[in-house]
């Protein structure tokens, strides 16, 4: 699969993970109940997913119940294969403009159509 402009991941060391537990007061940033950081198994979240251009910086980062995060992430995959879906749609479209549909052959100006390679007009008329 290729993949449209996802920004790419740090590593998340255990200090980084502590500092963003921390600066959330331990609360879970899906369910928003304090996360027992001993006894419940947790991760951490990136508030706006990478795939939807959030940046991995500590900012966007927040604590999660990972039960929280599997959820979540059900919805985020369906939000970012959206998203790309309909980038590359985009794409498509700029590349459609073209009313050719054979890719050796290009139309000038004045209507003529030419053959990119050998320069040859092979034809005049609108399409
Ligand atoms: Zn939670």
């Amino acid at each position: 699969m290729t993949d449209v402009g996802t920004t790419p991941r740090k590593s998340m060391g255990r200090m980084r993970r502590l500092r963003i537990f921390e600066a959330h007061g331990g609360v879970c940033c899906l369910c928003r109940n304090k996360i027992d950081g001993v006894r419940e198994k947790w991760t951490v979240e990136h508030l706006r997913a990478l795939g939807l251009g959030g940046e991995d910086s500590d900012d966007n980062c927040a604590p999660a119940h990972e039960a929280c995060r599997r959820q979540k992430d059900k919805v985020d995959v369906a939000a970012i294969s959206k998203a790309k879906r309909v980038k590359a749609k985009h794409l498509g479209i700029a590349k459609a403009k073209s009313s050719l549909s054979h890719p050796k052959l290009k139309r000038c100006l004045d209507g003529s159509v030419v053959h990119r390679e050998t320069g040859e007009v092979v034809g005049y008329g609108k399409d």
